[in-house]
């Protein structure tokens, strides 16, 4: 569908994106992150033929020619709204499977000083999915990087920064409360996520599929914060954008992954079908 230019348009989608309710990123937006990336990449990976060839790649990505790498800006963006587009047709046509639900899930790192393993990721959360008893739901990858910023405590209190791949994505309501007793035991609470379970009704908007696979990663501040009401300041998140060298392990990461290595589909397939008209109108 890539190939065939589907998801690089140029109208903006549906849904909006954040607590802030943003546009959706544009064709020219996702076209200056390429230009950058490609800056960053030849500026801070001249000791790496391989970071230079994703350079290169990013930089002859246009209309005529999609270099479909997983790491670039404009690939990443049409990946997004073509599995938004295919999730929602899916949705729309299944209601009887619903009420649905959003489900995110946090497992401890796999390997705090390593490489990011997409592959490996996938793999581990397909498994605790599985072995909780879901057998349907569409669900994207997501990386954080994780700092402990909580300057009051003493350093051996705080957790060490890390790369947090995590899942979040969409399956039916019935099937994630049958999973919950077993997912709770598979996915336990750390000093690092004190709530590595959430769950919460889909309420129709795509924006949500579009998160699942949000071509932005963050950099994740745990912080405290002072609340009038309680006793002791209380644990929150602050995102910032990545540094360099995060920046450089995402993108070795996805080229890594592939296009599509985020995603993670249970119980369904994508497949290239003529449709019906779809009932709403969904831009993507
Ligand atoms: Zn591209």
């Amino acid at each position: 569908m890539l190939r065939r230019g589907s998801g690089y348009g140029i109208a903006g989608p549906t849904w909006r994106e954040g607590k802030r309710q943003r546009p959706a990123a544009r064709p020219r937006d996702v076209k200056a992150a390429a230009r950058k990336l490609k800056k960053r990449l030849i500026k801070h990976g001249s000791a790496s033929p391989h970071l230079l060839d994703i350079a290169n790649a990013l930089g002859r990505c246009d209309r005529r020619h999609r270099c479909l790498h997983p790491a670039c800006p404009q690939c990443g963006r049409a990946v997004q709204r073509t599995f938004v587009r295919a999730l929602y047709r899916f949705i729309e046509a299944h209601e009887h499977l619903g009420p649905w639900v959003m489900l995110s899930l946090i497992l401890p790192p796999l390997d705090p000083e390593g490489e990011i393993d997409f592959v490996a990721e996938r793999a581990r959360y397909t498994a605790v999915l599985r072995r909780a008893g879901l057998r349907l739901g569409a669900f994207g990858l997501d990386l954080s990087f994780n700092e402990d910023d909580r300057r009051t405590l003493p350093e051996a209190d705080r957790f060490a920064p890390h790369p947090c791949v995590h899942i979040y994505g969409i399956a039916p309501a019935a099937h994630v409360e049958a999973a919950l007793p077993k997912l709770r035991r598979l996915v336990p609470a750390t000093n690092m996520v004190c709530r590595p379970i959430r769950r919460k009704r889909f309420n129709g908007d795509p924006a949500a599929f579009a998160y699942s696979h949000k071509p932005r990663f963050t950099r994740r501040l745990t912080i405290l914060r002072d609340d009038p009401r309680r006793a002791s300041p209380v644990r929150t998140t602050r995102d910032r954008v990545l540094t360099v060298e995060q920046e450089i392990r995402a993108v070795r990461a996805l080229a890594r992954a592939g296009l599509t290595g985020r995603i993670v589909l249970l119980g369904v397939h994508f497949e290239l079908v003529p449709i019906a008209r779809p009932r709403r109108t969904l831009r993507t």
